[in-house]
């Protein structure tokens, strides 16, 4: 058979999309699987963002767009920066993307060389190591520890960077701890970037409206501005507006990063469905006040499981602050024997024993750079939390 190529032969499958695939499986054959394995959330695109898409339609917005994104989004863009991040981006400066992610997979392929270093802090959303690894990029882990709630230290950071750094990737609120930086925190990290002009720097800021009890969220741009020609400040709509599946991500940047970026999605999508992008548009500048309610929602569910849990043998909680995960600590439950007779060795082995015995999908902390630990999703409704919480306590209680 002819061979696949060395790069994607480097790269695992997706351990999130794994354990959808198997909570899916086990669905199909009849079973009540709970699933809080996926990033995403249960409420509905807001219907605004639908008729706009609708009329952008019927207007005939059907053919090839801009690769560089639909002068309409990009303003919509422009003056949301403007409006919730205090940052100038000239439309030259902003481009659109098929998702956050594709975004990333456009600033790592246009600026990696083999070789080249790609901070990121762990735990860290798996796609960040797999993208820097597929454009021949190394990646180099910072660990942010739990006694630290899951925020990166500066003097961890400095620690980290060599003459072949290319990027830092910073991404609070987190997935997947759900942890947030403040504005000290930030300033920290700036300090040290200042003394680095060789490292670019990409700010993932998707969950930045995710964010409860009063914390206020800081990009490093805005808080120190003499970065800002290094500084991608990366966004979409897919967790502020619910909207995952019309696939549009956006980011601020330097131009001559933001060309090369551009050149890149040149020659593998082109520009984003026109439909999809007068979606976008309409939710950024459309009302805001459901994020704000969505948020309180989310705070709710997440008091719900951290009370849930306390009960659980073997497992601690961390409690964050943002985002809508929560990644518990498992390390108590290591070296034990479930009740169905599985051995737990790692959080690989917890979180397939869970779904096995108790039907309830998490994902391995393994997956995140970070381990004994898993990632719990609360983007579900709180009925079904509960039930949750209840089957993962009975699965800690049941591990001799
Ligand atoms: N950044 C982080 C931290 C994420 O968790 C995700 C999605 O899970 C994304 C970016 C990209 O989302 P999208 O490609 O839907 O915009």
């Amino acid at each position: 058979m002819p061979a696949l190529s060395e790069r994607i032969r480097r790269i695992p499958p997706s351990a999130t999309i794994a354990m959808t695939m198997r909570a899916r499986e086990m669905r199909g054959a009849g079973a009540e699987v709970i699933s809080l394995s996926i990033g995403q959330p249960d409420f509905p695109t807001p219907p605004h963002a639908i008729e706009a898409a609708h009329a952008a339609a019927l207007r005939g917005e059907t053919k090839y767009p801009p690769v560089d994104g639909l002068p309409e989004l990009k303003r919509a863009i422009q003056r949301k920066f403007q409006r919730e991040n205090d940052l100038d981006y000239a439309l030259d400066e902003i481009t659109v993307s098929n998702g956050g992610k594709q975004i990333i997979y456009n600033a790592f392929m246009a600026t990696l060389d083999p070789g080249d270093e790609v901070i990121v802090a762990a735990p860290y959303w798996g796609a960040y190591e797999l993208i820097a690894q597929l454009a021949g990029g190394v990646t180099v882990v910072v660990d942010c520890p739990e006694s630290t709630g899951f925020r990166l230290r500066a003097a961890d950071l400095a620690a980290a960077i060599t003459p072949r750094t290319k990027w830092l990737v910073i991404n609070f609120p987190n997935n997947p701890t759900g942890a947030c930086a403040d504005r000290e925190d930030i300033a920290a990290l700036a300090e040290i970037l200042l003394r680095h002009p060789q490292v670019w720097i990409m700010s993932d800021d998707i969950y930045e409206h995710l964010l409860y009890d009063g914390f206020q969220h800081a990009t490093i741009a805005a808080v120190e501005p003499r970065l800002k020609d290094r500084v991608l400040t990366v966004n979409g709509v897919s967790k502020t507006y619910a909207m995952t599946g019309w696939r549009v991500g956006y980011a601020g940047g330097p131009r001559i990063l933001i060309k090369a970026m551009v050149n890149m999605q040149g020659q593998a999508t082109s520009g984003v469905a026109g439909v999809c992008q007068a979606a976008a548009a309409a939710a950024l500048d459309g009302p805001q006040d459901f994020v704000v309610d969505r948020a309180a929602i989310y705070r709710a569910r997440r008091n719900l499981v951290l009370d849930g849990l306390r009960d659980a043998p073997g497992m601690t909680c961390h409690r964050p602050e943002g985002a809508f995960y929560l990644y518990p600590n498992i390390a108590g439950c290591l070296g034990r024997i479930s009740a169905g007779g599985r051995r737990i060795d790692t959080d690989q082995d917890f979180a397939l024993a869970l779904l096995e015995e108790q039907h309830v999908a998490v994902v391995q902390g393994g997956a995140f750079g970070m381990s004994p630990y898993v990632r719990i999703s609360y983007a579900v409704d709180e009925a079904v939390l509960v039930e949750a919480c209840r089957r993962i306590v009975q699965f800690c209680n049941g591990l001799q």
